[in-house]
């Protein structure tokens, strides 16, 4: 299990495990159901590989309904609220092989607003933001 330092599921949504992460889910999409009428239901994903990107201190895949996916990097399954498309974190989401690196130069930026990350970005990039703004980072030398 992959131990990320930004927010995830458990802190954006309040779940605790995989299990009440797929009850959020299922509430989601019961209640867009009922309350909006709307024709979703929660279901595999199956299509091209999401890549992942870091949005104000969380990592996100935009889903192929055009949502932002949570990743809570903790989770092997990604869930998408919007449509009910249930995600192999493994499998469907590129994460970059730097992820931890990235990570590591992110929250040294004391705002989560500051935190964010896309290819082609490279750690190098983080890492001279963070000196622009005066903030020290003991990973280099
Ligand atoms: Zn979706």
């Amino acid at each position: 299990m992959r131990t990320s330092d930004l927010f995830g599921a458990r802190r954006c949504f309040g779940v605790a495990s995989d299990d009440g992460w797929r009850a959020k889910q299922a509430r989601n999409i019961r209640a867009l159901r009922e309350q909006h009428g709307l024709d979703v239901t929660v279901h595999d994903y199956v299509g091209a590989r999401l890549t992942a990107y870091v949005n104000d201190g969380r990592w996100i895949a935009d889903c192929s309904c055009g949502a932002g996916v949570v990743l809570d990097l903790g989770f092997a399954i990604g869930r998408c609220l919007e449509c009910g498309a249930v995600y192999d974190v493994e499998k469907h989401v590129a994460l970059p092989a730097t992820w931890k690196a990235i990570e590591r130069a992110l929250v040294k930026r004391p705002q989560p607003a500051n935190r964010n990350w896309q290819a082609p970005e490279t750690v190098a990039d983080l890492q001279r933001e963070n000196r622009e703004h005066g903030i020290k980072d003991e990973d280099e030398s």
